[in-house]
């Protein structure tokens, strides 16, 4: 790419920025504010010239009006209509102030200043038609005289004067609103003054707004820099402002998708494991039975391990299957008031059978009523996961597996017990892990080839009855010292508690 396309690329980008449009906007504003000042900083000066002129004038034409009285009566004395010097002290008249004076018949009897005599009574007469300003014999008005190559506004000011009560004649008197140039002065700071706060707000604009914006391209870069694969950067920002705010909300959000990917990987990993066990006995089986001709029992016993094996992978592969929808949340709890300890007795009377085939003695112990909110089909197979686990893990020459139900004041509990060797102290926290097997070869080795599919593990049955549990806003718990059996205790809020 050419030096000036990066530039053009560059160029664009900016104007499309936040920061572009950030010191846009607070310039465009800045310039709004300062025009603003700026006219109404032009405006009372000017309101303050013509205030201080207008009094000046005022002051003066008092005085130049007696004068005036004196030369037209001499004029009229001379019979007027020829002109007539106008004969004003230097105190009253100013350099550039113009005077004209006007004979009752509308003549020009004498004229003083720079600006023609007929200029002076045109702009004047310009002036009458305007609403009279000072008391009812004085019009002033404000207009543009031009004086050489420059025009100047001048304040005229019209008096009729009159002589024993009759009008003898008119006095137009004009004096430069702004004799000393001030105003164009003014101007001209307002404006350069306004041009450089403009550029050092721009510029100040840009470093501030480049600065603000920085941790936000500290963002960019990263998630650039993040793969599907490596959630593991973060952003490690610190601040404590808005945007380290959202950096942090960011690093936990990595975080938690981290820690998710992780379990995802390691779930899946661990599923195709345990599917890999039963598929290569399933091979072996087969491959094994049709090598040659076998007697009739050899077939069999071959199809009862493929069978078995085969149980086993619909299990685990509706325990994937149901785990995954409870990740995605798609399974609808449908939750309606029921008693814990019917269900929990159903659960008891499905699993007599397999545990005595086991030799465990599955008995019941208090089953009092147990009002629950929940939905039957996933309480049943919360219990019947941890009576199977009962009936699975015990050991020894009296293997009891118990259950209980009982009800506090807000909750409903549900014990199952066992006889059996417990589970070492280490192995606690783990246990409701996906695919936790305290001894996976205890587990598999256990289950003879006429036991059902339940009596395999594969190590999700105490994550589904934590699922199942949490899911109706209960806890489970484990209690189990080595070789002083194993408790399960989960406890349900109360359903008819309103
Ligand atoms: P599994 O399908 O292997 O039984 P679970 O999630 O139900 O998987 O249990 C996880 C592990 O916890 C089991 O492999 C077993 O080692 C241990 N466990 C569960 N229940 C008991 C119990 N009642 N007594 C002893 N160990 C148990």
């Amino acid at each position: 790419m050419s030096r000036l396309a990066r530039l053009r690329e560059r160029l664009i980008a900016f104007i499309h920025s936040i920061r572009f449009r950030l010191v846009l906007w607070y310039t465009l504003i800045l310039a709004f504010v300062l025009i603003a000042f700026s006219a109404f900083v032009y405006a009372s000066q000017v309101r303050d010239q013509t205030a201080d002129s207008l009094g000046d004038m005022e002051r003066r034409s008092v005085r130049i009006e007696e004068l005036m009285q004196v030369e037209l009566s001499k004029a009229t004395s001379q019979n007027a209509g020829t002109s007539a010097g106008v004969q004003i002290p230097d105190t009253l008249l100013q350099e550039n102030d113009v005077l004209v004076l006007i004979g009752p018949g509308g003549s020009v009897i004498g004229s003083r200043g720079p600006i023609p005599a007929e200029d002076a009574i045109h702009l004047a007469e310009h002036a009458l038609e305007g609403p009279p300003l000072r008391g009812e014999h004085t019009v002033v008005s404000a207009g543009w005289a031009a004086q050489g190559k420059n025009s100047t506004r001048y304040l005229f000011l019209v008096a009729p004067i009159v002589e024993g009560g009759k009008l003898s004649g008119f006095m137009v008197f004009g004096s430069p609103l702004d004799p000393a140039g001030e105003l164009p002065r003014l101007l001209l700071t307002l404006l350069a003054g306004s041009l450089v706060t403009l550029a050092i707000a721009l510029i100040g604009g840009i470093w501030l707004a480049d600065r603000a914006m920085r941790p936000v391209r500290t963002i960019t870069q990263t998630a650039r820099t993040l793969s599907e694969t490596d959630l593991s950067r973060r952003l490690n920002m610190g601040g404590r402002d808005e945007l380290g705010e959202l950096a942090n909300t960011l690093d936990a959000m990595l975080a938690r998708l981290d820690t998710a990917f992780t379990r995802q990987r390691q779930f899946v990993a661990d599923a195709s494991h345990e599917l890999r066990t039963p598929l290569t006995i399933v091979n072996l089986e087969a491959s094994r039975a049709l090598a040659a001709q076998r007697k009739p029992q050899e077939y069999e016993r071959a199809l009862e391990v493929i069978r078995t094996e085969n149980d086993f992978m619909s299990r685990l592969v509706n325990d994937l299957l149901l785990l995954a929808h409870m990740d995605a949340g798609q399974t609808p709890i449908q939750k309606s008031g029921l008693d814990l300890s019917d269900v929990a007795l159903e659960a008891v009377e499905r699993l007599t059978k397999l545990a005595s085939r086991k030799s465990v003695r599955l008995e019941t112990g208090d089953l009092p009523e147990a009002p629950v909110l929940g939905d039957r089909q996933y309480l049943l197979q919360m219990i019947n996961n941890l009576i199977e686990n009962g009936i699975k893990y015990t050991t020894g020459e009296d293997k009891v597996v118990r259950v209980e139900t009982g009800a506090d004041a807000d909750r409903i509990w549900l014990r199952v017990s066992d006889s059996g060797p417990g589970i070492p102290a280490e192995h606690l926290p783990h246990l409701f892990d996906r695919f936790y097997q305290v001894d996976k070869a205890r587990t598999r080795n256990g289950v003879t080839d006429l036991d059902p599919p339940e009596a395999s593990g594969s190590g999700l049955g105490l994550s589904i009855v934590q699922w199942i549990v949490q899911a109706h806003g209960g806890e489970v718990h484990v209690e189990s010292g080595h070789g002083a059996g194993t408790t399960f205790e989960v406890s349900l809020p109360r359903g008819d508690v309103t």
